[in-house]
């Protein structure tokens, strides 16, 4: 008759791999193996991933629970072993120590509800038993594994299925394929939501649409980063257009959106398109003046390989490498998210192409935290960007290409600004 109803191992694993650390699909995936492997039946799982790192979660079982807090910034992990029955809660043990690759730990056992200690109640058990049983399919178990984007002060979470489809340590930077319950398949680089399957219309249309109806007699477009291949398609809807060329940092988020995400990598082999493994500051430091009637910044946020994407000094080469009459659209961030970064961007393009020179559009993207996001003009030479000049040639190609955001009127009251945002922006 055993002493006490529960078990507890209290686990502290010690140098493990930060990357594991904050790893959730993996960490998932090994906690319930590690209840599975004890011989528990697992109920459901919830996961958290907090960005910039560490990962929360729980597997609940019939035997009660398996818990976890990572550090990965110490290669840490708090673990919680608490069994009741017969379970064997060190065989979990032995294997997380081997999947998070912990090369020091402690451990300690105690007894949880000493019987000694405590009084038994006449409590109906039959009912209870019998709702029991149900759980007793061990395939039909709920994953509750999030993955969250998120500041010090905001976040936005979206659940997933745990499975990681794609996920490779490139040199500038993680980038993952997720499978998310509401949205999609989705790209994530580090952990920055980048686009998914179901809002990315949202983005790409916004982002080329505007521009192109401002500049109809444009045949030569420049995109800088882009890799998930959206815009490309959206810029290379419009029939008048000659040549793309696309300069993306990293071969493997193309590669992992050709495979994963092919509904929005769709024109990569398009015989228009020019498509450039290369870093975009330097290829604008060398490009021909006076060259480009558009050019698209659609770079992730100012971090990494995509910091210099919010330069003077880029913005500057941006301005010469365009035609006289030309327009310049950056992925803006948000008045709302990364706001810092949106007001300087804003400065930049004032200094740069003039204090009425520098629109801003504003957007919905649901994926994004804040779901408020912009793209930041730059208009050289003499072209009204905010007007609605040729409706009709508008609403026949929305209409052919079946677009889902952008239209005549989006158009024209995207550049309509809230008076926070003016404020924000207004040249000090
Ligand atoms: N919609 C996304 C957003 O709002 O954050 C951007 C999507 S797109 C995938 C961003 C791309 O910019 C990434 O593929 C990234 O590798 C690329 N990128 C970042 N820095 C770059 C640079 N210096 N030159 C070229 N591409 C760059």
């Amino acid at each position: 008759m055993s002493t006490a109803l529960g078990n507890h191992i209290l686990v502290e694993f010690m140098n493990c791999d930060p990357h594991i650390m904050n790893d959730v699909s993996a960490i998932e995936r090994d906690m319930v193996a590690a209840a599975q492997k004890a011989g528990a039946t697992v109920i459901n799982s919830t996961f958290h991933h907090f960005s910039p790192y560490g990962v929360s979660g729980v597997v609940v079982i019939q035997e009660s629970h398996l818990a976890i807090h990572t550090w990965p910034e110490y290669g840490y992990a708090a673990v919680d072993l608490f069994t009741c029955g017969e379970m064997n809660a060190w065989i979990s043990f032995d294997h997380l120590k081997e999947c998070f690759g912990a090369k020091s730990y402690s451990a300690l056992e105690l007894k949880r509800g000493s019987v000694n200690l405590i009084q038994r109640n006449d409590f109906d058990i039959t009912s209870m038993r019998q709702k029991a049983a149900e759980w007793k399919n061990p395939d039909f178990y709920t994953r509750n594994v999030w993955f969250t984007d998120k500041d010090e002060e905001q976040a936005l979470s979206l659940r997933f299925t745990g499975d990681v489809l794609f996920d490779v340590q490139s040199p500038f930077q993680r980038v993952r394929i997720l499978e998310s319950y509401k949205y999609g398949k989705m790209l994530a680089l580090d952990d920055m939501v980048m686009t998914t399957e179901k809002d990315e219309f949202h983005y790409h249309e916004m982002i080329s649409h505007p521009a192109l109806f401002s500049l109809p007699s444009a045949k030569n477009v420049l995109i800088i980063g882009g890799g998930d291949g959206g815009t490309a398609r959206e810029v290379l809807r419009h029939k008048n257009i000659e040549h793309v060329t696309m300069v993306e940092i990293d071969g493997e988020v193309i590669e992992a959106c050709k495979i994963h995400l092919p509904k929005i990598a769709a024109e990569f082999d398009n015989p228009k398109l020019t498509l450039l493994v290369d870093d975009g500051i330097e290829f604008l430091k060398n490009a021909t003046p006076n060259s480009y009637d558009l050019i698209i910044v659609d770079g992730s946020d100012p971090v990494g390989p995509a910091e210099g994407l919010f330069s003077v000094e880029f913005y500057t080469n941006c301005y010469a490498a365009l035609k006289n009459d030309g327009i310049l659209v950056a992925q803006g961030e948000s008045p709302k998210f990364n706001e810092k970064a949106f007001v300087e961007l804003n400065q930049t393009l004032q200094t740069i192409f003039g204090l009425d020179k520098a629109p801003i559009s504003l957007f919905f993207v649901p994926t994004y935290p804040t779901g408020m996001w912009s793209f930041q003009y730059g208009i050289k030479g003499d072209i009204t960007i905010n007007e609605v000049k040729n409706k009709n040639e508008i609403q026949e190609f929305v209409s052919k290409e079946g677009l889902r955001y952008y239209n005549e009127d989006i158009h024209a009251n995207t550049f309509a600004l809230p008076n926070f945002v003016k404020e924000l922006v207004r040249k000090k």
